[in-house]
């Protein structure tokens, strides 16, 4: 018997590795219309099996609880019944072992409700924007660009994705060719932990903005007056990141109080 929460069906499932997935489903409702670099929850019955690929959790969860997790959405705008996500498996965690053990057909909870305001809406159409990601922290960037890549002719854009091997890079051939497609846009992959078969950038992303090879790449300005910063995943590299802009006068973004600076944190509880 199906959990009554369920409410989405998985129609693609893609291992980029053991430990990182996109996941495509199908909601039985469509979703209101939403902003690119929004998120909703996913969730998963404690009773769900979890992946051969995994660890046991410290505490077992019940069966009846649903776990439910924060996820960007990767998937454009155009989208409101079909939703894809950017998973990395955390191996004792509660939900991610058990996503990872969907099958095509399986069934799960997708929320309602899309949120969250790490979105372009402040970003002004002439400012460059660079989108800085850890990791499954690219996915609203995904969003971002197969939505409005083509609405800003006048404003760079630029990816700057840190992983640690290149299977790491998912999106590598959707960005490749983002890049060799639109002018504006720059794709920059970095690795920390490649072989000599890697002919590309070694920083750390705090070395790219520091070293000024972002400007010598893509011509963008560390200038808060004239170029907007995105970042998305690993709490330590948003804090890094974070402390280089803010010596260059970079404020965060607030509801409140508007910045150039823009940030999500892919924190657990
Ligand atoms: C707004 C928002 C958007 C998010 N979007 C995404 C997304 O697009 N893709 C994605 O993969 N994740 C995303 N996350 C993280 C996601 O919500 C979960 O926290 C993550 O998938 C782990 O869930 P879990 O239940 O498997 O692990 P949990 O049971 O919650 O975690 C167990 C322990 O593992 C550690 N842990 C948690 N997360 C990580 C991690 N990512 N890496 C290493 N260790 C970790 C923590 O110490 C935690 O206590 C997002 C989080 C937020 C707040």
């Amino acid at each position: 018997m199906e959990a009554t929460d369920y409410n989405a069906t998985v129609i693609g499932k893609m291992l980029v590795t053991p430990d990182l997935m996109i996941l495509r489903v199908h909601t039985d409702e469509p979703r209101e219309n939403f902003k690119a670099g929004q998120y909703t929850v996913v969730g998963l019955y404690g009773a769900e099996p979890r992946s051969a690929n995994s660890a046991p959790e410290t505490d077992p969860t019940p069966p009846g609880k649903l776990v439910l997790r924060p996820y960007s959405i990767a998937s454009a705008l155009s989208r409101v019944q079909e939703f894809e996500f950017y998973i990395s498996q955390v191996k004792s965690g509660q939900l991610t072992p058990r996503l990872f053990q969907l099958e095509l057909g399986g069934r799960l909870h997708v929320g309602k409700r899309i949120i969250g305001v790490f979105t372009l809406a402040d970003t002004p159409p002439e400012a460059d924007i660079v989108m800085v990601a850890t990791g499954t922290g690219l996915a609203p960037y995904i969003c971002f660009l197969r939505s409005h890549v083509n609405d800003r002719p006048n404003s760079k854009m630029a990816v700057i994705h840190g992983a640690a091997k290149p299977w790491d890079l998912g999106y590598f051939s959707e960005l490749t060719f983002l890049a060799s497609t639109f002018p504006n846009f720059y794709y920059l992959p970095t690795l920390t932990h490649a072989d000599h078969t890697w002919a590309g950038h070694r920083l750390w992303i705090e070395d790219f903005l520091v070293s000024g090879e972002l400007e010598r790449a893509t011509g963008i300005q560390v200038n808060p007056d004239k170029t907007h910063f995105f970042l998305c995943g690993n709490p330590t590299m948003v804090e890094k990141v974070t402390q280089i802009l803010s010596a260059s006068d970079y404020q965060r973004h607030s509801r409140q109080r508007p910045g150039s600076l823009h940030v999500e944190e892919f924190k657990s509880r």
